[in-house]
């Protein structure tokens, strides 16, 4: 049996709007790639994730099968100390079946009662705390994707944080992470990107993200 694929990122396709930021100024069109979704079966519903099979129908009338991979989105940190280290933790991924350096992440906690999923700058404070103990004076958001639009779910915000001190208390990491923390000094950690040493997708957007921020490309 054939399956059929995912649609691919088309290229010029419309990000759609973040939620609240819709300017709201043109009437929305309906796009012609837009698939409908008409039904949806739950094959399993793991601790973070759920696995399922969605029937959607395109435009002309095709229906499809998609096997999807629900996520409650998540977060990343790219955290700059006052040296100029970026804050990286290095740990085991079973998926990739080695240690992977990475810049602080960690998934959206969501409510058992209501289902609703955590405020991101609040899941950002308490990743980095949890994986780095420190906090950061500065916050600000640098850009929102999905990490893997073909079958999962998954949205991540990604954040600048610097002004970093220890942070007050005991919040170490989840019972189930093995974290070793790393400070590499920012043109390192861009070098270590380069080689291929860095190779979570991630922290190569944050890393890369964060260089244009302190060496910006020159105009023209
Ligand atoms: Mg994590």
């Amino acid at each position: 049996m054939s399956r059929s694929q995912p649609p691919s990122g088309a290229p010029g396709e419309a990000a759609p709007d973040p939620p609240g930021e819709s300017t709201g100024a043109t009437p929305p069109t309906r796009d012609p790639l837009e698939e409908t979704l008409v039904a949806s079966e739950v094959i399993r519903r793991g601790r973070i994730l759920e696995f399922r099979v969605d029937t959607v129908e395109r435009a002309d009338g095709r229906r499809v099968r998609r096997d999807v991979a629900g996520h409650p989105g998540a977060v990343a940190i790219v955290a700059l100390d006052d040296a100029g280290r970026v804050l990286l933790v290095r740990q085991w991924r079973h998926p990739a079946g080695r240690a992977l350096l990475e810049i602080p992440a960690g998934t959206l906690d969501r409510d058992p009662a209501t289902g609703a999923t955590e405020d991101p700058d609040a899941a950002a404070r308490r990743e980095l705390e949890e994986e780095t103990g420190c906090r950061a004076g500065r916050w600000e958001r640098l850009a929102d994707f999905w990490t893997a639009p073909g079958f999962a779910t998954e949205r991540m915000f990604l954040y600048l944080a610097t002004e970093l001190a220890p942070a007050a208390g005991d919040h170490g990491p989840d019972e189930d992470e093995a974290l070793e923390l790393v400070r590499l000094p920012w043109r390192e950690a861009v070098a270590a990107a380069e080689r291929g040493a860095i190779r979570d997708a991630k922290t190569l957007i944050g890393i890369l993200w964060l260089a244009r921020r302190l060496a910006p490309p020159a105009e023209g």
